[in-house]
């Protein structure tokens, strides 16, 4: 299969293009290299009235069969990431080593997912009766990825929904379509048709599937903003949603953390994927007596990290993905300028039109600066004082956000109680970014609604129904 040229929508288990394109451009080189089907509303008709189609057939097909069926995407993905990682790294920006982990991850999340069996209870089973109740998919689902981990955030949505028993309508983001173009087309022959259609196109998209009465619950990854705007839509017809949003996670480093060996761990935390990660550390809070040492060492890996075109050997962090959030970044930046805040920034950025920002460390700015209160989705990384335990927890919690945090120390019982009374849905422990397929991830507050992943990501796309026997 080319990957690199004919990407064409699937639309009930057959290839489709559209009359209009969207471009599709490299974020290191700022150029336009692809071009995407942009679908229009009639597209999106046929897709969800394929999906209701399969559904019939679907939910009925044994579990056993779907979860084969699912492993068999995650073989496809593990046989397929090395070519895919390119397609990637051009679209995505990220390097091709760490692009290929997602898309093995996302393989090895799917075979994982599959293993998964919804609950039967039983409340009872006597001479009288017997009460069941037992979980059924529901319908359609309308499953909406971002551009920061555009193939597995996608299928953490797909590899459940179908495992349920749901078909489903997924839409990559704009920004980054042309993978999951590329999967739909490598899953043509695996999947039966309808149960998985992948549709692509320009920002009219998402409003109409949102909006789309054929659709019964939405899975969503984004903004906060955008998902607020999803569950104004869903209310009309009371469709199902679950929201993974934004954040604006805290760390907070305590006085007997070993700085040699916590300061990679905390810088990674923070930049990885050029810090456009929702779990990503975004408040740094260090206690007072380690704060200069810990600064310094994260200042000095900063100046070593590589940062440039994925696609080229040696470089560690990519350009940030697209012109929209880099224009929002360099704004941060510009703020954080003209309020005087100390910048220490790391090496030297590719000169051209790709979208790339220097690492930087804010050093100690007010709490009241909008690079700590906004998530900046970039390489920004405020670092803050802090002297008093309980007010560094009020510091960490007083934010609209509560997707994840991290408490650095060797002191194991005081970091469980400083996890404990975090108000996040994931905590981390000398830790981070570690997510797994068996347990629950979602945001408290305004991060997010609902969860993904676990048994409990799982029956977010099922109903339970109960069944009531009369006996004797
Ligand atoms: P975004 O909200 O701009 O877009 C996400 C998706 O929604 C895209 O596919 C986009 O086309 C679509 N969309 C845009 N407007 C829409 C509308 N009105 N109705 C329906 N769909 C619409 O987010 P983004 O910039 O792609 O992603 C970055 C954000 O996502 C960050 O805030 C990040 O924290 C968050 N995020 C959260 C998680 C999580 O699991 N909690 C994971 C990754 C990213």
């Amino acid at each position: 299969m080319d990957f690199h040229s004919d990407y064409a929508m699937t639309i009930d288990g057959k290839a489709v293009v559209s009359p209009a394109t969207i471009p599709v451009i490299n974020p290191a080189t700022g150029e336009t290299f692809a071009q995407a089907p942009d679908c229009t509303r009639e597209q999106l008709d046929a897709a969800v009235a394929s999906a209701k189609a399969a559904f019939k057939t679907w939910r009925n097909v044994p579990i056993a069969e779907r979860q084969a069926l699912v492993h068999k995407v995650g073989d496809v993905l593990l046989a397929n990431a090395e070519a895919l990682a390119r397609l990637f790294t051009q679209e995505q920006g990220r390097p091709v080593d760490a692009a290929k982990q997602e898309i093995q991850g996302a393989g090895v999340w799917l075979q994982a997912v599959a293993k998964m069996t919804p609950p039967v209870h039983v409340s009872e089973d006597s001479p009288t009766q017997l009460i069941e109740t037992r979980y059924v998919p529901l319908g359609v689902v309308c499953a909406i990825a971002p551009w920061n981990f555009p193939v597995s955030l996608a299928m953490w949505k797909v590899a459940p929904a179908l495992v349920a028993g749901n078909t489903m309508v997924l839409k990559p983001s704009p920004f980054t379509p042309l993978c999951t173009l590329k999967i739909g087309e490598l899953l043509r022959d695996i999947l039966p048709p309808g149960v998985l259609n992948i549709v692509t196109g320009g920002d009219d998209l998402g409003p109409w599937m949102t909006a789309h009465p054929g659709f019964a619950k939405i899975s969503f990854t984004g903004s906060t903003a955008t998902g607020k705007r999803v569950m104004e839509s869903a209310a009309k017809d009371l469709k199902r949603v679950t929201l993974e949003l934004g954040g604006n996670d805290a760390a907070i480093v305590m006085p007997d953390v070993d700085l040699d060996e916590v300061a990679q761990k905390i810088f990674f935390g923070a930049f990885f994927n050029s810090a456009q990660i929702c779990v990503a550390t975004k408040r740094l809070y260090v206690h007072e007596d380690v704060y200069d040492g810990l600064r310094d060492r994260l200042a000095a890996i900063a100046k070593a990290v590589k940062v440039g075109d994925g696609a080229e050997q040696g470089t560690v962090l990519g350009p940030i993905q697209n012109k929209r959030q880099y224009d929002r970044v360099m704004e941060l930046l510009d703020d954080a300028r003209a309020n005087d805040l100390t910048l220490l920034q790391g090496a030297a950025i590719p000169e051209g039109a790709g979208y790339f920002v220097p690492v930087t460390i804010v050093d100690n700015p007010p709490e009241s600066s909008r690079v700590v209160q906004e998530e900046a989705f970039g390489p920004i990384l405020p670092m803050l004082k802090f002297a008093d335990v309980n007010d560094v927890i009020d510091r960490a919690n007083d934010s609209d956000y509560g997707l994840a945090g991290a408490v650095w120390s060797k002191d194991v019982e005081k970091a469980l109680d400083i996890a404990r009374r975090m108000e996040t849905g994931t905590v981390w422990i000398n830790q981070n970014l570690n997510l797994r397929p068996d347990t629950p991830f979602g945001g408290h507050k305004q991060s997010g609604f609902g969860v993904e992943n676990g048994l409990d990501g799982l029956l977010e796309f099922m109903a339970p129904q109960s069944v009531y026997l009369a006996r004797g």
